[in-house]
C-alpha cells in the first residue's frame, strides 16, 4: 500500500506506448508514485492484467460498450471501474490525485486533460492534441487554477529544461529536432507510393500508430510546434524545426548571444515522462543510457517543406489561431486512420488537411464548445473529400481501361 509521501498518479490511457512507458517509471520509483487510476479505450485484458499487477483504486473504461461487454470477475477488490468520459473527468479531477499524465492519443484526451487542469493537478501532457485544439483554452485555465502543465513530448521536455540556461527576455529561438521519419531520403515519387506498414515502421521511435504516422508525415512536428507556442508563450517566428536523425538531442534552444543549448539522451520516452513527475527533482531512472564509450556521430539538416508539406502547416496554424488546430487536428484524424486502412493515399493525408482548413469558417477566439462542434464537423468534411476523391479515382481509372 501507498506510503505516506507516495504520490497518486492517475494514468490516462494506461495500455498505450506512452502508458506502458508511465507504468515503467511507477515500477522503478520503489512506491515514491502510486498508480491512482488507469485507463483503456480497447484492449481491457491489459487494463485488466495491469490492474491486478497495480492494485490502482480505480480503473477507466472509457469505451462503455467495450466495459459492458466484458469480463470483470478477476478485477482486485479494492479496485472500483468505472466507465466512459464521466469515469476519465472523474479520476483526473479526484482529491487524491497528485499528478495526470495525459496519455490518451487524439481529441479524445481533451476532456480528461481539461478536467485534470480544472482541478489545479499536475499534468504530465503527452496529449499535445489538446494544446493544437485548445491550447487558448487550456493555458488560460490552468493560469486561473494553478494547474502545472509540464511536457511529456521529447522535444518540449527538452526545451523546458533547456529554457533554465537563461533569461526568458534572451530567449532567441527555439528549435524542435525531428527524426525525419521512415521516408527522410524518399523521392516525391517514392514518397506517392508508400503503404501504411512502411510508415509504421520509425526509425528511432517505438510508438503508437497515429504518432508514427504523423512523425512520417512530419505531421508530428507541426503538432508540436503548435504545442511549443502554449507551453512556452512563444511567438512563431521564434520557432523552427532541424531534422537531426538521430534522435538524441530532442531539441534547442538559442539565446541572443548565440549560444546554444541542447539536451541529449537516448531516444526512451521514460527520461522526459519521469522528468515530468518528479519537477523539480530528478532520480534515477529506467530509461536507457547515453554511452559516450561508443562512437556517436550527430547529425543536423534543414528539413524538405516540399516534400514534407504537412511541416508549412504548422507556422500557418500557429499564426492564424483560433479554430485552425481543432480543424487540422480533426481532419488529420480522419486521414490518418483512413490511411491506416489502406483507403487514401500517403499523400493525401496532407491534402485532406488543406481543404478542410481552407474550407472552415474560421473564428479568432472560439469557446470549447465551438471547437468541439467544428471537430465533428472536420471530420464530416474530411469523410466527404475523401469519398469524393476516392470516386474521382475510381471513374479516371473506369475511363482510362
Ligand atoms: P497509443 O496508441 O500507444 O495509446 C493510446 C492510449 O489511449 C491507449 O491506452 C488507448 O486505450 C487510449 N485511447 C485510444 N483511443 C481512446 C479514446 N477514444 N478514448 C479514450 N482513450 C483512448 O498512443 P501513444 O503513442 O502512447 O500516444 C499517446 C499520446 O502521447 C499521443 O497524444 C501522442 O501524440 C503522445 N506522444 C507519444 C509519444 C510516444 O513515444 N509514443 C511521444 C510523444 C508524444
Ligand atoms: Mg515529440
Amino acid at each position: 500500500s501507498p506510503s505516506k509521501t507516495c504520490r497518486n498518479v492517475v494514468v490516462l490511457g494506461a495500455t498505450g506506448s506512452i502508458g506502458c512507458s508511465t507504468l515503467d517509471v511507477i515500477r522503478a520509483s520503489n512506491g515514491e508514485f502510486f498508480p491512482f487510476a488507469l485507463s483503456a479505450h480497447g484492449r481491457l485484458d491489459d487494463l485488466l492484467k495491469a490492474a491486478i499487477e497495480h492494485q490502482p483504486r480505480f480503473i477507466v473504461a472509457s469505451d462503455d460498450a467495450a466495459a459492458e461487454a466484458f469480463d470483470w470477475s478477476t478485477l482486485p477488490e479494492g479496485t472500483t471501474l468505472l466507465t466512459g468520459t464521466a469515469g476519465l473527468q472523474k479520476v483526473a479531477s479526484h482529491p487524491e490525485t497528485d499528478i495526470v499524465v495525459s496519455a490518451i492519443v487524439g481529441r479524445a484526451g481533451l476532456e480528461g486533460t481539461f478536467a485534470a487542469i480544472e482541478a489545479g493537478k499536475r499534468v504530465a501532457l503527452a496529449n499535445k492534441e489538446t494544446l493544437v485544439v485548445a491550447g487558448h483554452l487550456a493555458t488560460k485555465l490552468a493560469a486561473e487554477s494553478g494547474a502545472e502543465i509540464l511536457p511529456v513530448d521529447s522535444e518540449h521536455s527538452a526545451i523546458f529544461q533547456a529554457l533554465k540556461a537563461g533569461r526568458e527576455v534572451d530567449v532567441k529561438r527555439v528549435v524542435l529536432t525531428a527524426s525525419g521519419g521512415p521516408f527522410r531520403n524518399f523521392t516525391q515519387k517514392q514518397l506517392d507510393e508508400v503503404t501504411a506498414a512502411e510508415a509504421l515502421k520509425h526509425p528511432t521511435w517505438k510508438m503508437g500508430p497515429k504518432i508514427t504516422v504523423d512523425s512520417a508525415t512530419m505531421m508530428n512536428k507541426t503538432l508540436e510546434l503548435i504545442e511549443a507556442k502554449w507551453l512556452f508563450d512563444l511567438s512563431v517566428d521564434q520557432l523552427d524545426v532541424v531534422v537531426h536523425p538521430q534522435s538524441i538531442v530532442h531539441s534547442l534552444v538559442e539565446f541572443v548571444d548565440g549560444s546554444f543549448v541542447a539536451q541529449m539522451s537516448p531516444p526512451d520516452m521514460r527520461m522526459p515522462i519521469q522528468l515530468a513527475m518528479t519537477y523539480p527533482e530528478r532520480t534515477e531512472c529506467p530509461a536507457r543510457q547515453l554511452d559516450l564509450n561508443q562512437a556517436i556521430s550527430l547529425s543536423f539538416e534543414p528539413p524538405d517543406y516540399e516534400r514534407f508539406p504537412a511541416l508549412k502547416l504548422g507556422k500557418e496554424v500557429a499564426q492564424r489561431g483560433g479554430t485552425c488546430g481543432a480543424v487540422l487536428n480533426a481532419a488529420n484524424e480522419v486521414a490518418v486512420a483512413q490511411f491506416l486502412e489502406g483507403k487514401i493515399r500517403f499523400v493525401d493525408i496532407y491534402r485532406v488537411c488543406r481543404h478542410v482548413l481552407d474550407e472552415h469558417p474560421f473564428e479568432s477566439n472560439p469557446e470549447l464548445t465551438r471547437l468541439l462542434e467544428l471537430d465533428a464537423w472536420a471530420r464530416e468534411e474530411s469523410n466527404k473529400w475523401i469519398t469524393c476523391c476516392l470516386r474521382q479515382a475510381k471513374d479516371q481509372a473506369c475511363s482510362n481501361t
